[in-house]
């Protein structure tokens, strides 16, 4: 090919040289559209030479045209070996999530860009209504429920969504549904039977401690505290009595703060997120603990901005700083600092003491449900072990966080991240 267009180069140029007028200058467009044809040529071959075998760049060891040929189909065969183990491993890689889906216990729907379920998974399809794997047809044809019709709409125009809904046969099931980049979506069906019952469980388990604990608890209460206040007993017997007291005040304590604890873990807890001064909570905690705070004797440092806004639920945050408050009397020293500073996005409200401090072992589980950390003196002082569970809670619930750091040179601090209330809303702020 390159010597067919050599030659009409060649005789483009003789004719060029050898005629005048009009067929001269066909002959010289002819001449230069072959030679630019040839230089094309020689360039592309050399770019492919330099991409096949970039050694031949130095020009030092030019093979000639039967060794290039050669090196070419070596080329292209370790080219198609590769492409084969390459095709071989995407087979494998697919067989692998084959069976992985196939073995899922969530039903999974794949549908295309037009709602048609292009594949499914063994859970899937034991949710259709009908028979066979579904394919081609809408979801709302294999499982008649409206409501996952229109999120899996959404998802199709791009936008996931949940939804829960009553299988026929009376399960409690939940559909996430994921739009996919180059269109359609995945539908995920999660069995939630258990969790529901679970939840019926425990709400009525509430219920029942509501009504056949709490009352007995509290005549109990109020009886002993008859019976040692009464003044007709005396030694034995009194001490008797105020140990019944003091253990039925215990157990009423316990009661109430199982049962927060429950209703907060149920999400059924009302939080009413507002803009609030905390200056004025904090002052409105320490004094539902000034009777202890007076007869600890402890000395209390509060140097909270008094016109600091953040964005919270009072009750909530009430509880939360009693909370802390009492356990830094519980178990702190002789001082109390409470402090705020704005950190990032948040504002943090710190709670310090002077006490033992809690070993690092320890940290990780601080705010688990009964967790107490196992020093005699701990547990002397009484106390559930439900406290801290309620704060985390409580915190999670106002969209904040808290968190134990240890006090140099010792004792504890609990920090409370909130965020803090924007300028425009200051005006509805509750408060001095
Ligand atoms: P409790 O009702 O036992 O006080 P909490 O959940 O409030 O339950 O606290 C869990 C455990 O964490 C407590 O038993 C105590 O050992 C430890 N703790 C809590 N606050 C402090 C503190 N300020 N200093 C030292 N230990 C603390």
């Amino acid at each position: 090919m390159t010597l067919f267009r050599c030659a009409l180069l060649l005789l483009a140029v003789v004719a060029a040289l050898g005629t005048t007028g009009e067929s001269q200058a066909i002959a010289w467009v002819i001449a230069a559209a072959t030679a630019t044809s040839l230089v094309q040529s020689v360039l592309f071959h050399r770019r492919l030479s330099q991409l096949i075998h970039p050694e031949w760049d130095d020009g030092s060891q030019e093979p000639n045209s039967t060794d290039r040929f050669d090196r070419l189909s070596r080329s292209i065969q370790t080219i198609r070996g590769k492409l084969k183990r390459r095709v071989e491993r995407l087979a494998a890689e697919r067989d692998r999530l084959g069976v992985l889906l196939e073995g899922m216990a969530e039903g999974v729907i794949s549908l295309d860009a037009l709602g048609k379920i292009n594949a499914s998974n063994h859970a899937g399809r034991a949710l259709f209504e009908t028979n066979g794997d579904g394919s081609g047809l809408s979801l709302i044809e294999v499982l008649r429920v409206p409501e996952l019709h229109e999120t899996a709409q959404r998802a199709l125009r791009g936008q996931a969504g949940e939804t829960e809904f009553e299988s026929t046969d009376g399960r409690n099931l939940l559909a996430r549904i994921h739009p996919l980049k180059q269109g359609g979506a995945v539908v995920v069906i999660l069995d939630l039977t258990e969790v529901r019952r679970l939840e019926r469980v425990r709400k009525d388990f509430v219920a029942n401690v509501e009504h056949e604990l709490r009352t007995p608890v509290a005549v109990i209460q109020s009886s002993s505290e008859v019976l040692v206040t009464h003044g007709s007993l005396s030694g034995k017997a009194l001490e008797l009595a105020e140990a019944i007291h003091r253990h039925a005040e215990r157990l009423g304590l316990l009661i109430t703060s199982l049962l927060e604890l429950s209703r907060l873990e149920s999400g059924k807890h009302e939080i009413e997120l507002v803009p609030t001064n905390l200056h004025a909570v904090i002052e409105r905690s320490l004094l539902l603990c000034r009777d202890q705070i007076d007869a600890k004797g402890v000395m209390l440092h509060n140097t909270c901005d008094p016109s600091l806004k953040i964005v919270s639920d009072d009750q909530a945050l009430e509880q939360i700083l009693v909370n802390l408050i009492d356990n830094a009397l519980k178990y702190g020293g002789q001082s109390i600092w409470i402090g705020t500073q704005s950190r990032g996005q948040n504002i943090e409200l710190s709670i310090e003491d002077d006490g033992q401090g809690i070993e690092a072992r320890h940290h990780a589980r601080l705010f688990e449900r009964f967790y107490r950390v196992d020093s005699g003196r701990h547990r002397k002082r009484g106390g559930s072990g439900l406290g801290l569970a309620i704060v985390k809670h409580l915190c999670q619930a106002m969209k904040g966080t808290i968190r134990y750091e240890e006090r140099q040179p010792h004792g504890s601090r609990f920090v409370l991240a909130l965020k803090p209330a924007k300028q425009e809303e200051k005006s509805s702020v509750l408060g001095p």
